[in-house]
């Protein structure tokens, strides 16, 4: 089944068109023909494809919402000189959409109906900046496609729908949980559930007996803990805000300090909010960049001291989640590194394994060194009782895999 697999935002769409069925799931057979994004739409739209040879084709088009966006890239995908062999929009088989917010009523993906849409429209209240755009996606594409072509919503909660209650609540008023929803959802489900589904691939271990924690570093940046391969708490909460230091956002911080530093700064509240979610992390302390390479490159060679400020407050908080984890999950097999800078910097892999030696955990640094650029693979020394690994995620072929389950009728793996 060919698939193309579509996570909107804002002014953005990424894509990937996937050939999957039943035996390239079994089989690890699974087929990227294409990958790339879309950015800009409104204007001008930058549009970059990577093919399946790894040449890469840059290119622009006018593109004023996600409808002309939707319906450039259908035109692409299915143009001869493509090169993906699709040649007729009837060759795009079925399409998944990466959809943030599910709420507590979708557990699972599913396929898109009249009922599904309400419900995500539903959930744009908790995920004001992102279900939305999700939304728009998908009209766009029922609008390209036509509605024969069926279309499948990954959330990027539903993996964390295992929370027990003691995890996903805050210590508030109960009735603001069953009046007003409000409770940790937890992101980032598609990445850890990847994560955990290839480690458990990969180490040949039975998914009951996996007891792992999971760090997604990226621009966005989140910990869980996955025990017989169901999440058991996740650092992100209601939104994704809460947790980890990441590129532009706080993570953690004392909740009093919204009305002080909206008072302090002359401030109003969403003003804070803002903030906090994308004048903050890395970017807030270094007063220079979200961007994680170049922090490095300013800490290590021009001696930069809020450069290595943020990358010590971005190591040392992401180290305290990997121990509140393993006291969560009762000790734990493994600490597995993936998102960009977990795939490609060993040096603060390592800065975060430091000090974790008390656990069993002692790094093989050349092991370590040695996987970057997508590369899977463990990185603990021989003999460490807690491992460490890298496993890349892949969240746009675990969509595509969910795409045709569903389509197909098929049982969904948790
Ligand atoms: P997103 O969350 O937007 O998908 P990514 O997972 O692509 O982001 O991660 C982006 C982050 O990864 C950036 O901070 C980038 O600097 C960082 N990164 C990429 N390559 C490296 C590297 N070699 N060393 C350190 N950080 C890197």
């Amino acid at each position: 089944m060919n698939i193309l697999v579509l996570n909107a935002g804002s002014a953005t769409v990424k894509f990937q068109v996937v050939v999957t069925d039943a035996d390239r799931i079994a089989g690890d057979q699974d087929v990227k023909l294409l990958r790339g994004q879309i950015e800009r739409i409104g204007g001008e739209a930058v549009i970059t494809i990577r093919n399946l040879d790894g040449s890469t084709r840059r290119t622009t088009a006018a593109l004023r919402d996600m409808r002309a966006a939707v319906d450039w890239l259908v035109g692409y995908v299915t143009d001869p000189e493509s090169g993906t062999g699709l040649t007729a929009r009837g060759d795009i088989h079925a399409v998944g959409h990466r959809v943030v917010h599910g709420g507590e009523q979708f557990r699972s993906s599913v396929r898109v109906d009249d009922a599904v849409l309400r419900g995500i429209e539903e959930n744009v209240e908790l995920a004001p900046l992102h279900n939305p755009h999700n939304l728009r996606g998908i009209e766009a594409t029922q609008r390209a496609l036509g509605a024969g072509v069926p279309q499948v919503a990954v959330f990027d909660t539903a993996f964390h729908h295992t929370l027990p209650e003691h995890a996903y609540l805050y210590a508030i008023p109960y009735p603001l949980y069953r009046r007003h929803k409000i409770r940790r959802y937890g992101f980032h489900g598609t990445s850890h559930r990847s994560i955990a589904y290839r480690f458990r691939k990969i180490t040949g271990r039975a998914r009951s007996d996996v007891r792992i924690v999971t760090l997604h570093l990226g621009n966005g940046c989140s910990a869980c803990a996955i025990r017989g391969g169901v999440s058991i708490d996740t650092s992100m909460g209601f939104t994704p805000l809460e947790g980890l230091v990441m590129g532009t956002r706080a993570g953690d911080i004392d909740a009093a300090l919204l009305d002080y530093i909206a008072a302090k700064e002359g401030l109003s509240m969403s003003q804070v909010e803002s903030m906090l979610n994308s004048q903050s992390g890395l970017l807030g302390i270094s007063g220079l960049t979200n961007d994680m390479r170049d922090l490095l490159a300013e800490a290590n060679e021009l001696q930069d001291r809020r450069a290595r400020l943020a990358i010590d407050i971005f190591c040392y908080r992401a180290r305290k989640y990997v121990g509140a984890y393993l006291a969560a999950l009762g000790g734990a097999d493994a600490v597995v590194f993936a998102g960009g800078v977990g795939e490609n910097s060993a040096e603060i892999r390592a800065r975060i394994c430091e000090g974790l030696e008390w656990t069993g955990l002692r790094v093989d640094h050349e092991a370590n060194a040695a996987l970057v650029g997508g590369r899977e693979g463990r990185f603990s020394a021989h003999g460490s009782s807690l491992e460490a690994w890298v496993v890349p995620t892949d969240e746009e072929l675990l969509i595509a895999r969910d795409t045709y389950r569903v389509v197909s009728g098929m049982a969904l793996p948790g």
